[in-house]
């Protein structure tokens, strides 16, 4: 069922009910959607280092794995990773009182953990950013106009009235999940409130200079070459406003594809003049489909895109999606959608 409501800031109640959840010491389960990125990796963290230092029992579980830029962060080696260790992931889940789940708001977004999860008895406390969330959560804390889950974290703690235990080490995650979701603080979702947030959490410690550097300067010559690559591939629709970058298996497996290695490469399609609608296509070999990634700039909803031909979500401006054709026949049947848009694309 989808809640089809707008919900923004926690209301008394709400808080009254997470506090009354909080105030005796709980085993907690925080988990944050398949294939974490940076506002994932971000906010569990920050959340775990909260709980922890207020007496809780709690421990990350992600998904899968994420990629070694995201590796730094404080309390990192702690996180299980379900996929490697899932009869010690089930034992923690079905002991759990409370779960978090963070940066995601569809129980199928956490692949072999939603099983789990849907068996759980725990009470489930949703913080999250995207657009249509579900109904699974006794507690949803989701606010689409949000730059990312790390500020809502960052929220959540304070409207719980510990904005002073936010440290150095919850600053440092909450920092990078900013950062890397507001396409560093240039996306329209960053306002002025969210410079405000990442202010405070320099002034708590956040290393922002550090931190820039440990994500965004970690290239290897594979990742650069992939890089080459994938401009190279890239293919300009000025009629529709559009470019699309495709990896084939083959260009993946020639630059020994890593985890993260294509992170940002569907944005460049947007610093062309006239482009406002990109999207890149990865023929993931290990997942067995065909992995998309998709951005606008303005008021074309990639969300909606994604949702209606893609079998994915996300926002407005950037969304997800998967396709099981074949890549050749991915592209084909993204081509041949453009012309329903083409009054939005190239208005
Ligand atoms: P990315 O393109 O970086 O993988 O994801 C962009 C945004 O879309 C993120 O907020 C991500 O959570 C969301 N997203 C990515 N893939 C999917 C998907 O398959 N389904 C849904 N619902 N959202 C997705
Ligand atoms: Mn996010």
């Amino acid at each position: 069922m989808l809640l089809n409501c707008i919900f923004a800031a926690m209301n008394s109640e709400e808080i009254k009910l997470v506090k009354e959840y909080l105030s005796t010491p709980k085993n907690i389960v925080i988990t944050p959607h398949k294939n974490p990125d940076g506002d994932a990796v971000g906010s569990v963290l920050a959340l775990w280092h909260y709980l922890k230092d207020t007496g809780h029992k709690a421990t990350v579980i992600v998904p899968n794995d994420f990629p070694k830029f995201l590796k730094w962060m404080p309390g990192v080696k702690d996180i299980l990773i379900f996929e490697k260790s899932p009869s010690q992931g089930l034992e923690i889940i079905q002991n759990a009182d409370l779960i978090f789940t963070l940066d995601f708001n569809d129980l199928s977004r956490i692949g072999e953990l939603q099983k789990p999860f849907e068996a759980s008895k725990a009470r489930f406390i949703m913080i999250d950013h995207h657009q249509e969330p579900h109904a699974y959560s006794e507690i949803t804390y989701s606010d689409v106009s949000m730059s990312s889950t790390c500020e809502m974290v960052y929220n959540f703690i304070d409207y719980l009235g510990d904005r002073d235990k936010i440290n150095s080490e919850i600053a440092h995650c909450l920092y990078a999940g900013i950062l890397t979701d507001t396409g560093s603080f240039k996306f329209k979702s960053t306002t002025s409130r969210t410079h405000r947030v990442v202010a405070d959490l320099i002034e708590k410690g956040a290393d922002n200079s550090l931190i820039h550097n440990k994500i965004f300067d970690t290239n290897t010559p594979d990742r650069i070459h992939l890089l080459g690559r994938a401009l190279n591939n890239l293919v300009i629709l000025e009629s529709y406003g559009t470019a699309y970058i495709t990896l084939s298996k083959q260009d993946l497996d020639e630059f020994r594809f890593k985890k993260g290695d294509t992170e940002g490469f569907v944005n460049y399609g947007l610093t062309l003049e006239g482009i406002h609608f990109a999207a890149i296509f990865i023929e993931n070999g290990d997942e067995g489909f065909i992995k998309i990634s998709f951005r606008s700039e303005g008021e074309f909803s990639v969300n909606e895109f994604a949702r209606a031909h893609f079998n994915g979500g996300g926002h407005t401006n950037a969304a997800g999606g998967r396709s099981d054709l074949s890549l050749v026949d991915t592209v084909a049947k993204f081509r041949g959608l453009l012309d329903n848009y083409k009054d939005q694309l190239n208005p």
